[in-house]
């Protein structure tokens, strides 16, 4: 069981192992991020500033065989909306926090020297490393690099060039299994980070096991909810079409977000539909179904290759698409996924960048 806070003080560059409060045990992901950030940060203090926290945490399944359970929260104050904001993403960090016992990771103040550090978390705390080598670097290199520093299987939190400069659309990405990049998007989070000078978070890869107190009955419930996830029509179109099956649907009800929302229908949704990407990913050789994290049954991602068929971009979201195509009046799916990988590499966050 998830059972730790780890907190990381970067005023003084110390970390410390805590018991988790009893309140907050029965809260995981969203629930818990929100609940320390509203305990424990000063509603009036400034996003960037010292008194800021940026809280990460597992789901509460996460690190178990439930299905769909791996998904990773951050929350902080947003520099971008000056409220507690929380955003997730899949990627193998949450299951591997879990693992190693972590319910959250609080990561507090500001470092006093113009330095920039990464942390390397194990289930024994967190190790602040001092970082010269990946500053400045996208998160593509920077994934890359801590693979080879710290072996394949390691899980990464990184921010891009954009969370360096402390933009207020900076997301955080998480690494999935393929070495690729999710986001965790909204609110500025990246900045946060950024604020904070924290490059990469590199979580060891582990096998450990979560302790599960009746495992035959977990199994049971989690057989079922599984084929309950499954069996869902909804999922299944989610598996085929990914979330960009809603292009034309929302197109057709007239809510699809058009030319700077001025409209909510778009002359190009069939070029920019769950259909025709789900087309081009199959003639392409690439993979219309994808997870983002192990344990995923339903599959919404998929890997979307360029015209040479090389990998151009992953989980090729409906936000992505109608944000930087509809929205901008773009009905190419070819340079909207361009623009996707660019913006993963960077650390910006499609949505806030687009309507910005
Ligand atoms: S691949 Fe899609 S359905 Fe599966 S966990 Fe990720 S976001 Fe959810």
């Amino acid at each position: 069981m998830a059972d730790k806070i780890f907190r990381v003080n970067m005023s003084d560059l110390s970390a410390s192992v805590e018991e988790v409060p009893s309140g907050w045990m029965g809260l995981g992901g969203r629930g818990l991020t929100s609940t320390v950030v509203a305990a424990e940060v000063e509603p009036t203090c400034h996003p960037l500033g010292a008194g800021n926290k940026l809280v990460i945490a597992p789901g509460l399944l996460s690190g178990t065989q439930a299905a769909n359970s791996g998904r990773l929260s951050c929350g902080a104050k947003s520099p971008l909306t000056g409220t507690i904001k929380e955003a997730n993403s899949g990627g193998t960090s949450a299951q591997m926090l879990a693992k190693h016992g972590v319910k959250a990771l609080i990561i507090e103040g500001l470092p006093q020297a113009d330095k920039w550090y990464g942390l390397q978390v194990s289930a024994k705390g967190v190790t602040i490393l001092e970082e010269t080598e990946l500053v400045g670097c996208g998160n593509y290199e920077v994934v890359e690099k801590l693979n080879s520093r710290f072996g394949d299987k390691c899980a990464v939190i990184t921010i891009g060039p954009a969370g360096e400069m402390k933009l207020t659309a900076a997301n955080i990405s998480v690494k999935d299994p393929g070495s690729r990049l999710r986001s965790c998007g909204r609110g500025g989070l990246g900045a946060v980070l950024g604020a904070k000078r924290i490059k990469f978070i590199a979580i060891e890869a582990t096998d450990a096991k979560v302790d599960i107190a009746k495992p035959e009955a977990f199994q049971q419930a989690g057989r079922a909810f599984a084929k309950a996830l499954v069996d869902n029509p909804i999922s299944q179109a989610l598996g085929q079409y990914g979330t960009n099956v809603l292009v034309n649907i929302i197109n057709e009800a007239g809510g699809l977000p058009t030319r700077n929302f001025t409209s909510g229908q778009f002359a190009g949704h069939e070029s920019i539909s769950g259909e025709t990407m789900h087309d081009i990913i199959v003639e392409r050789g690439g993979r219309p179904k994808h997870n983002c994290h192990p344990g995923c049954v339903i599959n919404c991602s998929q890997i979307y290759p360029g015209k040479d068929k090389k990998y151009l971009t992953s989980g090729f979201e409906y936000e992505s698409i109608w944000a930087m195509g509809a929205d901008c009046c773009v009905d190419n799916l070819d340079h909207i996924a361009e623009a996707d990988h660019l913006m993963d590499d960077l650390g910006l966050d499609t949505i806030e960048t687009s309507v910005a």
